[in-house]
Formats: structure tokens, C-alpha cells, sequence
């Protein structure tokens, strides 16, 4: 069969980190280290710094992403952001379900559907999240948890608008901890990824969707990750505050 040409992203998610200064600080060195990037380019950032983001990487292939959003457009949702002021703002992506999101702030997988009702009815790009804990793997469950995570989280989702969303597998017990999923389990999680998709649209959706690894993806293990079938990109963490080694990433994606 024909090698499907899926778009390969790779996106930073900077969390709870960096003031506006600094989030110019950090673009302004990652802009000339990722210019000619063959893959995309998505930096996701605190809400307070989306405004000197979109400022910095103006008129480059950068594009800027946020964290999370609320379903409602508005309303008495105190100390939350609608995915209508972030488009407002003109910020292209947002980042749903991370896993942060649902261990300590309450997130479920129905949450996590209306937020993307929110985010696509305003045209944004969505970056979701989904990953089982070590214990979830340990008991044998993944493959059943992520496939249920993908089916509930795309309710509602028409094959068109599906076009609009990444889906990330990241394993809770990788992230942030250095423990890497070795390539040959981040490929077969993300092949039942595609597999779900397959099921709930159909082959050309599962082909076309972009699934990219997260989870301690750093300059050193991005080559062996990357080069899986299944694996499309990674999302970043902590070696997305770094700007060299961001960059080395995107330069291993670009090759890939
Ligand atoms: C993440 O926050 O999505 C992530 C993958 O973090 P890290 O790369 O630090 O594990």
C-alpha cells in the first residue's frame, strides 16, 4: 500500500513556565534555529504569554497554541478562557485533554469533548490528548482506555472537522519523568490510535490524521521515535524550553 502523506508537527508545550519577557526571550532564539523546518511548527504557551508570542513569531511559520480552553463562549466561568478569545487574538492551536489537565484539575473525557465542540466551532487547530497511567498499562488496559478516550473525546466530530485535530499519545508514566516509551510502544499505541479512527470514520480519515508521540521526546530519542511508522511528530515538554534542543527536534522531524 501507498505510504499515506501525513503533515509531520511538531509542537512545543512550554506548561506553567515563562513570563511574556522570557516567552520573547526564547522564540527570538528558537526563530532562526527552526526557519527552515520541513515539518510545522506549533509553540504552545501560558495564556498570559499569547500575546508576545503571536508578537514574536509574526510573519514566520511558527505557529502559537494555547493550553487549554473552556467550552463556553463567555459567561460566568471565572478564571477560564473561551476558545473564542483565543481565536479573537489569533491564536491557531490549543492543546485538549493533557493529561496535567485531567490528574489535577479534574478534566474528563467528556470535558474534553466539549472543549473541542468549543475549539472547532472557532476554527482552531487541537492538539489532543490521550495516555493511560503506569498502573492503566500495567493492568493490561491500555489499548481499551486510549481507544474509549479517542472515541468519546470525537464525539460529535464530522469527518471534515476531524481535519482540524492532531491527536497526541502520551503515556502518563513518560511524561515529564525521562522514562521514554520505547519506539515499538509508542507505534503500536498510535496504530490503535489510527486503528480507532478507522473504525469511527473510516480508512482515507485514519490515513490523512496526523498522531504525533509525547512524552520525555527529547534531541536524543527523537530520530528512533520519529522513524515509527505510526508516530507523525512529537508533542514537547520540557526539551521545548530549551531552544536548542527544540530545534534539534524539528530538524530531526524535518529529515523523517
Ligand atoms: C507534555 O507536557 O506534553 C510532555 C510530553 O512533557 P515532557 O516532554 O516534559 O515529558
Amino acid at each position: 500500500m501507498e505510504q499515506p502523506l501525513r503533515k509531520t508537527v511538531i509542537a512545543g508545550n512550554w506548561k506553567m513556565n515563562q513570563t511574556p519577557a522570557e516567552t520573547t526571550q526564547l522564540l527570538e532564539e528558537m526563530k532562526p534555529l527552526v526557519k527552515n523546518a520541513y515539518c510545522d511548527v506549533v509553540v504552545c504557551v501560558p495564556y498570559i504569554d499569547l500575546h508576545a508570542a503571536l508578537q514574536a513569531t509574526a510573519n514566520t511559520s511558527i505557529c502559537i497554541g494555547a493550553e487549554n480552553c473552556h467550552w463556553e463562549q463567555s459567561g460566568a466561568f471565572t478564571g477560564e478562557i473561551s476558545a473564542a478569545m483565543l481565536s479573537a487574538i489569533g491564536v491557531e492551536y490549543v492543546i485538549l485533554g493533557h493529561s496535567e489537565r485531567r490528574t489535577h484539575f479534574g478534566e474528563t473525557d467528556v470535558t474534553v469533548q466539549k472543549r473541542i465542540r468549543a475549539a472547532l466551532n472557532e476554527k482552531l487547530k487541537i492538539i489532543l490528548c490521550v495516555g493511560e497511567s503506569l498502573e492503566q498499562r500495567e493492568q493490561g488496559i491500555t489499548v481499551e482506555l486510549i481507544a474509549m478516550q479517542v472515541k468519546i473525546a470525537l464525539g460529535g466530530v464530522s469527518e471534515d472537522e476531524l481535519k482540524q485535530i492532531i491527536i497526541a499519545y502520551e503515556p502518563v508514566w513518560a511524561i515529564g519523568t525521562g522514562k521514554t516509551a520505547t519506539a515499538e510502544q509508542a507505534n503500536a499505541v498510535c496504530a490503535v490510535i489510527r486503528q480507532t479512527i478507522t473504525d469511527l470514520y473510516n480508512q482515507n480519515c485514519a490515513n490523512a490524521i496526523t498522531i504525533q508521540y509525547g512524552g520525555s521526546m527529547n534531541a536524543k530519542n527523537a530520530e528512533e521515535l520519529l522513524a515509527q511508522s505510526d508516530v507523525d511528530g512529537g508533542l514537547i515538554g520540557g526539551a521545548s524550553l530549551k531552544a536548542p534542543d527544540f530545534a534539534a527536534i524539528v530538524g530531526i522531524a524535518s529529515k523523517t
